[in-house]
């Protein structure tokens, strides 16, 4: 019976002890994706306001346009069912008030928003 109890090997670690480096920060200004831009503004009515554009950053004032939305579609769709298929069911598209306003930039034309009546 052998009772000789012998040593482990000597743990013997050659190697340098691990130092973490942590990357330098990469400072990248451009962080923004392209065509991403935060626009600084309120809720958006009917009329023109004031506002930052989005794409040229200028402080404008939006020019607004009528277009056609769901409500002006819904009202076609309604014309047509109650019997009005003929050129009537067009006189939404000529009423500015049951469609959505379209806000745009002066300088750049960028759309800015659009208010749609629901
Ligand atoms: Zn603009």
């Amino acid at each position: 019976m052998n009772t000789e109890i012998t040593a482990p090997p000597p743990y013997n670690e050659k190697a340098a002890p691990y130092i973490y480096q942590s990357p330098p920060p990469i400072m990248n200004p451009t962080l923004e994706q392209p065509g991403f831009h935060r626009t600084i503004m309120g809720p958006l009515s009917e009329h023109p306001m004031q506002c930052v554009c989005s794409r040229c950053g200028a402080l404008i004032v939006t020019r607004t346009e009528k277009e056609a939305g769901i409500v002006t579609w819904l009202l076609c769709g309604g014309l047509i069912i109650i019997g009005c298929w003929l050129c009537c069911c067009f006189i939404p598209f000529c009423i500015d008030g049951v469609k959505d306003t379209a806000h745009y930039c002066p300088n750049c034309a960028n759309l800015v928003g659009v208010k749609h009546l629901i």
